[in-house]
């Protein structure tokens, strides 16, 4: 009785091991051994078929040829899937796909099986309905319509042909323990089955939690700059277009400022540019320090960062604003990070409009910040 082999190679298989607490991601070899296992299952259930046959053969009820049969025709077919599956074939075929040919054979053969020995086809019957039912739970309705039909029509014609000798035989009471045997046996089939159902579907939701931990680390990282961790241009510019938006719907007004380090490329030259990562780092950690929880800065580009400042409805209180951030960069110890490094920020502000875009205002504060540059740097121009 197939079951689908494997879970759908979730593509959380190729996501990589995350920091912290982290699950590791499922190794192949799992997928493997759980498809192995399938087939395991597979093969006792023809096993314990067959056990049930010879037991009615033993009784004389069917001939002895039959139970030998159908274990062997059984265990060979499991043997082939098996083998295809550790070739990797179920994975390179859908697994739908894999599932459903497995569903056809085994059903073919309860199908054979209970045309030859009528006489207790009724039971052999109804471990094809148990076949069909849990393949159903797994299988697209495409495939599950298509061997459902293709089953229904091929029991009709049998029925049709040697329908009056279909039966389950309860003459005596061997014969009902048998029954009552195959009935608990296909009881104890749909257990099982869900047993690996229940596994499968906690794989699949812990292949999802991966999946979502992993979407997490990449929004994350698209949204921020690596060398300083702040935000990142694509970030703030999605922050000040909401706020552009609200500022429309008739929200607060609110500035932005370039901030610009003076003269960068000469750290750069004269210290090298591991001291010029030192500083891009130090002057992020300078301004994020002074940020009012409402108020956004990120890397912008370079040695440019990009502030946004909430709530702030003139220039004269984002100069406030920026001079303080101006201050603290030029107070600041750089001589602790190289001997005789000093660094200094140009700013340039603006404030937004009704008839503003989000572009016409960066291209305000890039304006002023030109001018704070031409001014003689280390200054807070607005415009
Ligand atoms: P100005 O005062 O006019 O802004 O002059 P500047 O030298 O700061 O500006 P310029 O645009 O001429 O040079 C910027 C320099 O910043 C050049 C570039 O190598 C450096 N830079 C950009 N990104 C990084 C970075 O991530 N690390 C380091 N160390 N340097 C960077
Ligand atoms: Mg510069
Ligand atoms: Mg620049």
């Amino acid at each position: 009785m197939p079951i689908a082999p494997d879970l759908p190679a979730a593509s959380a298989a190729a996501l990589r091991p995350t920091a912290g607490a982290a699950p590791a991601p499922r190794a192949p070899e799992g997928h493997l051994r759980r498809a192995m296992h399938t087939q395991a299952m597979v093969l006792s259930f023809y096993v314990i078929d067959a056990v049930l046959l010879a037991a009615y053969a033993a009784h004389g009820s069917i001939a002895a040829l039959v139970p030998v049969l159908y274990g062997v025709v059984g265990c060979a077919l499991t043997g082939s899937f098996a083998v295809m599956v550790r070739m990797g074939l179920h994975r390179r075929v859908s697994g739908a796909l894999f599932t459903t040919v497995q569903l056809l054979s085994a059903c073919s053969l309860m199908l054979i099986t209970a045309a030859a020995v009528p006489q207790i086809g009724t039971l052999l019957l109804l471990t094809l309905v148990v076949a069909l039912a849990t393949a159903a739970l797994q299988l697209p309705l495409k495939h599950v319509l298509i061997v459902s039909a293709l089953m229904a029509a091929l029991s009709m014609a049998i029925l049709l042909v040697r329908g009056e000798r279909f039966g389950m035989p309860l003459n005596d009471s061997w014969l009902r323990l048998l029954a009552s045997l195959w009935f608990a046996v296909v009881l104890v089939k749909i257990v099982a089955i869900n047993l690996i159902g229940a596994g499968m579907r906690k794989a699949l939701s812990a292949s999802n939690a991966r999946l979502a931990l992993a979407l997490d680390q990449v929004r994350e990282l698209s949204e921020r700059d690596e060398l300083t961790g702040l935000p990142n241009r694509r970030s703030i510019l999605v922050q000040v277009t909401e706020e552009k938006a609200l500022f429309a719907r008739g929200g607060p007004a609110f500035a932005v400022a370039f901030l610009d380090i003076d003269h960068f490329k000469r750290v750069n030259d004269r210290f090298g540019h591991a001291t010029g990562d030192e500083v891009l780092r130090a002057f992020a950690k300078i301004v994020t320090g002074r940020l009012r929880s409402t108020d956004h800065i990120a890397r912008f580009g370079g040695e440019e960062f990009l502030l946004l400042l909430r709530n702030t409805p003139d220039a004269h209180s984002a100069g406030l604003a920026a001079e303080r951030f101006r201050c603290a960069v030029n107070e600041y110890p750089w001589s602790d990070l190289a001997a005789d490094l000093g660094v200094t920020c140009s700013i340039g502000l603006t404030v937004s409009r009704a008839e503003d875009s989000v572009a016409d205002m960066l291209a305000r504060a890039d304006a002023a910040l030109y001018r704070a540059k031409s001014d003689g740097r280390n200054g807070v121009r607005a415009a």
